[in-house]
């Protein structure tokens, strides 16, 4: 298997220069204090693992990968209850230290705001009246105590994180004002400003608790996804690997592959979208297109990118499969596409069903955030399409318009089969020999 890989990539100086920072970093695994590692440090030294392999120091290899057996063995075991690292947290808030992150209305996971109100509010204490000044050399400046309460940016961040909670608030309200109108008249003719300003603070703070919960739910969601993530570099199975730049991995399907030379460019480090990851993962991405286009070019083979990127809630990882053509089916691949996307999702759309990109990247097309599908032709960005109803836009559409343009069984575009390790191992090795002359993660021959 190792053989299979050494053949792969990876013996670029970068790679040597990481081995060499790792060594440095430890001159025995045992001298290192075992901690608890995040899932960028776990990714991090699963790769350094990877090419201390494939650099032939399998002393270095093994002694990283005691130094992550033991990681993983700790964070287990603090895990069980009475464990020590446990005990240490006992009477500390468990999100104390961290940032708290919440998905807003439209998907996009922001830090949770800080909020501003008084514990006073919450304890019903009503504050002693006083006189405000709404004037101010006879021009009015404000109408009530509390007109600037909210500011312009907290409103607006307020909006950008309203969600279905809001309903509730709306609830709320309503019981709110009805308890008011069983006062009789006297009695709600005194406390009418107090009673409307009470409960415009309690709806305040009933919504903020609503989101606080939320961001709490949504932070252990996203943790426990990317814990087991079967695409993030750390948890990824390693066989199936053909290139490892510094932030983005080239790997081969772990099911029957639709045509020879399929593949799937992957970022190491859990992301979404291309549209939304960062700027030095989305160049790597295009350096790896770019590669692979002129790869297959020299067997006058063109490529198709696709992106499908749905239900975003449940934190997809992104991965953007390529799959060649030859020529004569690649010159048709836009006109098979462009009437596929006007055919799919639902018949009334809000949304244009096609967006041509011209001049212009995925990332300036679809803002982040929304579902996708995005299919480039080669170096051309191609089309994108927002989707609008996911039950209707099926995850292997790319898949199937490409097996509709070559003639290729369903069984090889709709639930493709786990092919054997053998067999990933041939295909693996045999895609390695085309792709080393266009590696330009491998040091450049003198
Ligand atoms: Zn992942």
């Amino acid at each position: 298997m190792l053989k299979a890989l050494s053949s792969s990539s990876c013996s670029s100086s970068d790679a040597e220069e990481e081995v060499r920072n790792e060594k440095s970093d430890s001159s025995t695994a045992s001298s290192v204090p075992v901690k608890i590692l995040s899932n960028e440090e776990k990714n991090k030294l699963s790769a350094s693992i990877l090419k201390a392999e494939l650099l032939g120091n399998m002393e270095l290899a093994s002694e990283l990968k005691k130094r992550l057996d033991a990681s993983n063995k700790l964070s287990i075991a603090s895990q069980s209850p009475g464990s020590k690292e446990r005990k240490k947290n006992v009477g500390r808030d468990e999100d104390e230290d961290e940032i708290l992150m919440m998905r807003d209305m439209k998907g996009n996971v922001r830090p949770y705001p800080e909020q501003k109100h008084h514990a006073e509010i919450d304890g019903g204490r009503r504050r002693k009246k006083h006189k405000v000044e709404t004037h101010k050399d006879g021009v009015r400046v404000k109408y009530f105590e509390d007109d600037d309460r909210h500011t312009m940016k907290s409103l607006y961040e307020q909006e950008k994180l309203r969600r279905d909670w809001d309903g509730d608030a709306a609830m709320f309200n309503k019981l709110a004002s009805k308890a008011m109108q069983q006062l009789d008249d006297d009695e709600y003719a005194i406390d009418d400003e107090l009673l409307a300003k009470e409960s415009r603070k309690k709806s305040d703070l009933f919504i903020e608790s609503k989101q606080k919960q939320r961001a709490i739910i949504d932070q252990k969601k996203m943790a426990q996804k990317i814990e087991s993530c079967q695409s993030c570099f750390n948890n990824t199975e390693k066989h199936l690997i053909v290139s490892i730049g510094s932030k983005v991995y080239l790997s081969l399907p772990r099911s029957k592959s639709m045509v020879d030379g399929h593949c799937l460019i992957v970022p190491m480090q859990h992301t979404c979208q291309s549209n939304s990851c960062d700027e030095d993962v989305y160049q790597e991405i295009m350096a790896y297109k770019k590669s692979l286009v002129a790869m297959f070019k020299e067997n006058d083979e063109d490529i198709v990118f696709m992106e499908t990127c749905k239900n975003l809630p449940s934190y997809p990882h992104l991965t953007i499969e390529c799959i060649p053509l030859p020529r004569e089916e690649g010159d048709m691949a836009p006109i098979y596409f462009k009437k596929a996307l006007m055919e799919c999702d639902s018949e009334w759309s809000q949304n244009k069903k096609l967006i041509e990109i011209k001049n212009k990247t995925i990332r300036q097309s679809v803002p982040t955030g929304f579902p996708y599908f995005h299919v480039a032709f080669g170096l051309d960005e191609g089309y994108a399409h927002v989707i609008e109803d996911e039950n209707k836009f099926p995850q292997y559409f790319g898949r199937e318009v490409v097996g509709g343009m070559l003639d290729i069984d369903a069984t090889l575009w709709r639930k493709p089969r786990i092919e054997k390790i053998e067999e990933q191992i041939i295909k693996v090795t045999n895609f390695a020999k085309r792709w080393k002359p266009h590696d330009f993660s491998l040091p450049k021959s003198k």
